[in-house]
């Protein structure tokens, strides 16, 4: 049986299809969230590379900061559940997944059987998120992508003390203007980042095995920093995106072998 779980973020869309609620048998990514045509394309996307129809598809399950603005779903569920259920999936006994997304972090703690006891979440600030980094790497012109590789260069990460986008934004300005290394520069807006979210962490109680989901899983300097912050080690998978896509396949297999 086939279940589909569909992520629509602030950002991008993503797609999961598991067969018998155990093997990952599709994935997609489209750039575009709430709002656009990508969500639509990366359920397409899915199709085309099965071979698949949608009538072959038992049950689709929407999550994300979209899902309640998105009619061809079987159902739709929260983002904590669905990072939860995506990070048990992947991981054998994590207890704290922690989600970076395009617009929002979580913390969410879990216990052994992969059920949500606790979590924090900031979804009213940019900074700490991956819009943070999103703005930065829009005034320093460059792509997102490469942001870890070039924090990793760095030696002597700047500081940014602002704690408000809009005034990190020109600190990371003047600290140009001023000579900084763009790598330093780079790593001191990864360290901010992480400095935000582990904060979330601590109020969470972090426990581990410590996981991260999201998009911003894919900077491997926040999640290094993250990791010095917090004392504890954090596993990455390269699937971390997909955790919400995956909770919601998962859901959705769930509910329909009842
Ligand atoms: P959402 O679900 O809100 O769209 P995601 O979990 O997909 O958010 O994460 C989006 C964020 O991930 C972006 O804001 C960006 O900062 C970060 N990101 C996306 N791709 C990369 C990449 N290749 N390298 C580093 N960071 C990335």
């Amino acid at each position: 049986m086939y279940t589909l779980g569909i992520d629509i973020g602030s950002t991008t869309s993503k797609c999961i299809l598991l067969q018998d609620g155990e093997r990952i048998v599709a994935k997609s990514l489209r750039v575009g969230g709430m709002g656009t045509a990508a969500p639509g394309q990366a359920v397409q996307d899915i199709l085309d590379n099965t071979s698949l129809q949608s009538a072959d598809i038992a049950r689709t399950i929407v999550t994300g900061y979209g899902r309640k603005n998105y009619s061809e779903a079987d159902g739709e569920v929260s983002e904590l559940t669905c990072h939860a259920l995506g990070g048990h999936f992947i991981f054998p006994d994590p207890r704290t997944v922690i989600d970076i997304g395009g617009q929002d972090a979580k913390v969410i703690v879990l216990n052994e059987r992969g059920q949500m006891t606790n979590f924090v979440m900031n979804d009213k600030c940019a900074a700490g998120t991956g819009r943070f980094l999103d703005v930065m790497a829009n005034i320093l012109q460059m792509d997102i992508n490469d942001f870890g590789a070039y924090a990793a260069r760095s030696a002597n990460p700047a500081s940014i003390s602002s704690t408000c986008t809009v005034f990190a934004e020109s600190e990371v300005i003047s600290q140009l203007a001023n000579g900084a290394g763009r790598e330093d520069v780079i790593a001191g807006i990864c360290e901010s980042v992480a400095s935000r979210v582990a904060g979330l962490a601590r109020r969470a109680g972090v426990r581990p095995e410590v996981c991260l989901s999201g998009g911003v899983a894919r900077n491997d300097a926040v999640r290094k920093a993250l990791e010095r912050s917090l004392d504890v080690e954090i596993a990455v998978s390269p699937l971390a995106q997909y955790f919400g896509a995956i909770g919601a396949a998962l859901y959705g297999w769930r509910h329909s072998s009842k």
